[in-house]
């Protein structure tokens, strides 16, 4: 049974290559419902080939689109943006479909995506060089930015929609073309972006996407000398491979990787903005964002009355399938997650950690895992080392600001941090402190296509977002002129 959407031919099956959707009628992906396991679809399963021929077309295609002015490129993002936010419902039940997440979350999602085709369009217009007074009184000497080139995108399954588009619309921006590849779990939202792009006048080739084999299509672009980027969203270990073969060419590497997130509070945090933020930054997405808080630290004095509020919050949260009825909290995945989240939680207990609400997978068809509140984290668990990637809120309580920092740094990841707390001077101090690319004070939405998101570390390399987001797409180039 199809999906029922107001646009049935958002839902798609092939690969888009060239300008061109090839059929889905060999090898196939097939996509299911997290929720129901119910069969979404098959995709073309593409491999080397075909990834070779996407970067042909994306090659071909580069003259042309990088000539055109800014005003050009930028009018097609913001028809593109117009289209996602006209077809925002269809593309938000396709995401639940495939991903799992909440509607009102999908359609929240939808409008963070589309916000970056509309961000980057009006940066494009603002790709400014300089002009530096010569060396020599006969030289002049102007600095431009040029488009990197053919960019490979690879993206995950938590953000289906949002991934995409913070990647392609910088890079379509910037005047360089695109082959993308989304994750094989959630391929029907980027299939239904890409018709949304040709019909706002992306031209063949700038765009292509295909899913399949994901190692064999990433060897064919990471070989391909012609592609001169690869951008990258997923987990650490897939990323520094990735990273280390994109020497072989030279490529310039974006990478987004793993967290694990410390969310700081002090006695001194408003305590009902600290649970509501905890709530946000523990168990949107399930636990399935890369900046999810992944070890709450508090500190003694407000310990176990934000231990309470928070799990019985947790507790009060309703889980279910996000197209069937209103939900706070969808499925995980896929069993493998679930698997890990159990072993996390299983571990925690097993070493002492005690539980306060959650703890078990719920009954019946579909990845859903009770929202878990629990106390007495330490540092040999798993969850104070991997990133758990699910609903499970684990506290460790502290004494000292020191003693906070120290542990919050005790990670080899660096992507996103939270700390709560009304002093000004601690605030200055914790937030310079902590080693990671972004810190929420007081706040846990940090997420917007106005700001630079990325981390240090592991946690990877560039940033996306913001006027710096057009940059990772951009070489420099210097023109020493004669004036005589
Ligand atoms: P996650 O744990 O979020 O699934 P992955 O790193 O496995 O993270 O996946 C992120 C993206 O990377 C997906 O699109 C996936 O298909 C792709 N991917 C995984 N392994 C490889 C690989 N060896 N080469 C290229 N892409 C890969």
């Amino acid at each position: 049974r199809r999906l029922a959407l107001k646009r049935p031919d958002l839902l798609r099956d092939g690969a888009y290559v060239n300008g061109r959707w090839l059929a889905a009628d060999g090898d196939v992906v097939t996509v299911t419902n997290p929720a129901t396991g119910r069969v979404l679809g098959q995709v073309r399963r593409s491999g080397r080939d075909e990834a070779r021929a996407a970067v042909d077309a994306a090659h071909a295609a580069l003259p042309a689109w990088r000539r055109r002015t800014a005003k050009e490129r930028a009018s097609i993002l913001r028809r593109w943006f117009d289209l996602m936010t006209a077809h925002a419902d269809d593309l938000a039940r396709l995401l639940t479909a495939e991903q799992g997440k909440p509607l009102a979350e999908a359609k929240g999602e939808i409008a963070y995506a589309a916000s970056f085709l509309e961000w980057f369009g009006e940066e494009a217009k603002r790709v400014y060089g300089e002009t530096i007074p010569g060396h020599r009184a006969d030289a002049r000497i102007l600095v431009t930015r040029q488009p990197v080139g053919v960019v490979a995108a690879i993206t995950p399954w938590n953000f289906p929609a949002a991934m995409i588009t913070r990647k392609v619309g910088a890079a379509l921006a910037a005047g360089c073309t695109v082959v993308l590849k989304p994750s094989e779990l959630t391929p029907l939202s980027a299939l239904a972006l890409t018709v949304l792009a040709a019909e706002a006048g992306v031209p063949a080739g700038v765009l292509n996407v295909l899913c399949g084999d994901a190692p064999a299509i990433g060897d064919a672009w990471l070989e391909d000398g012609r592609v001169r980027k690869l951008t990258f969203t997923g987990s650490t270990a897939v990323g520094k491979r990735l990273t280390a073969a994109a020497a072989g060419t030279m490529k310039r590497v974006s990478m987004e990787l793993g967290g694990n997130a410390p969310f700081i509070v002090f006695d001194d945090a408003d305590l009902d903005a600290a649970v509501d933020g905890a709530l946000l930054a523990k168990f949107r997405n399930t636990g399935q964002t890369c900046v999810c808080a992944n070890r709450l630290l508090v500190q003694a004095g407000i310990h176990d009355a934000f231990a309470e509020r928070l799990a019985a919050r947790a507790a009060a949260l309703v889980v279910g399938d996000g197209l069937a009825g209103p939900s706070d909290q969808g499925p995980l995945i896929n069993d493998e997650a679930l698997t890990k989240v159990e072993g996390h939680v299983e571990d925690a207990l097993a070493q002492g950690a005690i539980l306060l609400t959650g703890g078990t997978r719920l009954d019946g068809i579909g990845h859903f895992y009770a929202p878990t509140v629990l106390t007495g984290l330490s540092a040999g668990m798993r969850i104070a080392t991997e990133e758990t990637f699910g609903p499970v809120a684990a506290l460790q309580r502290f004494g000292t600001e020191d003693e906070a920092v120290a542990l919050a740094n005790d990670t080899t990841a660096g992507l996103a941090a939270y700390a709560y707390t009304r002093d000004l001077g601690r605030f200055w101090r914790v937030s310079e402190a902590l080693d990671y690319g972004m810190v929420g004070i007081n706040t846990a939405g940090i997420s917007t296509e106005v700001a630079p998101f990325g981390g240090i570390k592991d946690s990877g390399l560039g940033r996306e977002g913001s006027r710096h987001g057009i940059e990772d797409y951009l070489d420099i180039k210097y023109v020493c002129v004669g004036a005589v």
